[in-house]
């Protein structure tokens, strides 16, 4: 039962079985021109189905919107207008640098290749990529530069459960995901080696819940000692995404944070929001040893990540203090808190925990499955 379940899942994601995915990139911006050239390997030049020309490495081509066809120049020569463009890496390894002109834009390189189309006269730029090329470039944007590869592996199966688990989120529009924060950010490839490694050696590794479905990867920079169930930030309860108790991150970067605020902006914030109050300054300490959800005075509440919201705080898990004329805000953490705490797990890795620990020690009753190994699906 469960592995036809799964043998369900791997075939309905077909792009899993050919492990590619599209992405919009620079999906921020109204792109109207750009400059492509090879940075590694050979590239065909493919429009409206015929190649035009073969492009060697550092072979720039120049190409334009133009109403709803694409003008394409090299520094030699005019190539003409066409609906449709492709440029597809001839090689077992390709990447090309890219560069917009309008707007103007830094400098990037992406692996694999580069489809274009148009979508109510703007110019998608789509990258195709290796999945795990795509994992790698992800995980430097989401997981930072700096880490022992073991985090980088733990971060590397996370953003691929979450990319295949959100495939479907812009398939109207023709791509996968998008390459900013509303989908996972992706700048181009990896530079770093451990990170391409860590992409590499969890090829094809996702993690499910007990019911064998990709789970929610939510994850945050620090916790702050404490990880928060979902259904107390999110109103929806996961088996998986329970609160843990995280010694890990406590002297980490982002495990403190104070803010100061002036008692009478406090005060009227508090009102505003249907508090009855009265001059007594006692009534507004609060403290939290544990996570709560709420910030209560008397008969009145409001819901810390409401507050949390209004007033820009890096976490929900402070205290409240009054002195003198102010209110200080002593705060634990950064982020939701759902999930994996990315210092708390780098920690973790630092001290020779696994990534199967990690992930086990953050995703309660989870399993680490490889898609493309039916029969061992179960990581031990
Ligand atoms: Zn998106
Ligand atoms: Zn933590």
């Amino acid at each position: 039962m469960k592995l036809l379940f799964l043998i369900l899942l791997f075939v309905n994601s077909n792009n899993v079985f050919s492990q590619r995915l599209k992405i919009r990139i620079y999906s921020e911006n109204n792109i109207k021109s750009f400059v492509f050239a090879p940075s590694e390997g050979t590239y065909n030049l493919q429009c409206d189905t015929n190649i035009i020309v073969t492009l060697n490495k550092d072979e720039i081509i120049n190409i334009v919107q133009n109403n709803d066809s694409f003008e394409i120049k090299s520094l030699k020569q005019s190539f003409g207008k066409f609906k449709s463009v492709q440029l597809i890496g001839k090689d077992n390894f390709n990447n090309f640098k890219i560069k917009c002109t309008n707007p103007n834009n830094s400098l990037r390189i992406y692996n694999d290749d580069l489809l274009l189309n148009l979508s109510n006269n703007s110019l998608l730029l789509i990258n195709d990529v290796e999945l795990d090329n795509y994992i790698a470039g992800v995980v430097e944007c989401e997981g930072g530069p700096k880490a022992n590869i073991e985090y980088f592996k733990t971060q590397a199966i996370i953003c691929r459960t979450y990319a295949l688990e959100n495939l479907s989120r812009h398939i109207t529009e023709g791509y996968y995901l998008c390459d900013n924060v509303h989908c996972q950010v992706y700048r181009g490839n990896s530079k770093n080696k451990d990170i391409y490694n860590a992409a590499t050696l969890t090829s094809g590794l996702v993690i499910v819940d007990s019911t064998l479905r990709l789970i929610n990867a939510a994850f945050h920079s620090n916790c702050g000692g404490q990880t928060i169930s979902s259904e107390d930030v999110w109103l929806t309860n996961k088996s998986y995404l329970k609160s843990v108790k995280d010694s890990f991150c406590i002297n980490k970067r982002n495990a403190k944070w104070e803010k100061t605020i002036p008692f009478e902006t406090w005060k009227q914030y508090l009102q505003s929001n249907g508090f009855h109050l009265n001059n007594d300054t006692d009534i507004y300490n609060f403290e939290q040893t544990f996570r709560k959800t709420y910030y209560k005075i008397n008969n009145d509440s409001i819901p810390l990540r409401k507050i949390r919201l209004d007033l820009s705080l890096k976490s929900t898990f402070f205290n409240v203090k009054v002195l003198n004329n102010n209110v200080i805000l002593k705060g634990r953490g950064y982020g939701h808190a759902v999930g994996l705490c990315q210092e708390g797990a780098m920690e973790m890795a630092k001290l020779n925990y696994s990534y199967k620990d990690i992930i086990k020690f953050y995703y309660k009753n989870t399993f680490i499955v490889n898609l493309r190994t039916l029969e061992q699906f179960k990581v031990n």
